[in-house]
């Protein structure tokens, strides 16, 4: 299910250049309307092409204005179902709207760690550019075995 942002509860990340939403996604689906010609609305954002999202909820999730829902594709959920989240500090309450109107909700734990305090390179050892011409290149001195072009070039 790919997501849809509302507009009656987006605020535009109160007019920053780059709203959360447009921070997170991996994809770079989300686009804030600053104009309004896109969505009809000043300052929201919106997901500019949801046939193109990965669905991995980053958005959802990092919205401070749970904003963001998901919603199934029109032509299999016709009459309306959503996903839509509310965040707390340490869970997120998942609300799933069926399209008879049902409604059921989850509570899940999230993870605590701070929003950008991940360093994925902590521990390695910084690049030697000048050995970028060189075959494992960064990997070799981390003990994994290193590409050799000439095994490419005698297959
Ligand atoms: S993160 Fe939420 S409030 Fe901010 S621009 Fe995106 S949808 Fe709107
Ligand atoms: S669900 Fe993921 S891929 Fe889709 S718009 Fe949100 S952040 Fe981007």
């Amino acid at each position: 299910m790919p997501t849809f942002v509302r507009t009656d509860k987006c605020d535009g990340c109160k007019g920053q250049d780059k709203t959360a939403c447009m921070y997170i996604c991996p994809h770079d689906l989300m686009k804030l309307d600053k104009d309004g010609s896109e969505t009809g609305h000043e300052m929201r954002a919106f997901n500019q092409e949801p046939d193109q999202c990965w669905e991995c909820y980053s958005c959802v999730k990092i919205c401070p204005q749970q904003a963001i829902e998901a919603r199934h594709y029109a032509d299999i959920v016709p009459l309306g179902g959503s996903v839509q989240p509310l965040r707390g500090t340490d869970s997120i309450m998942w609300t799933i709207k069926f399209r008879n109107g049902t409604m059921k909700r989850f509570k899940f734990p999230i993870r605590t760690t701070p929003e950008g305090s991940i360093d994925p390179y902590a521990g390695k050892p910084a690049a030697d550019m000048a050995k970028i011409e060189e075959p494992g290149f960064f990997c070799q001195e981390n003990g994994y075995r290193a590409g050799d072009r000439s095994e490419l070039i005698n297959l």
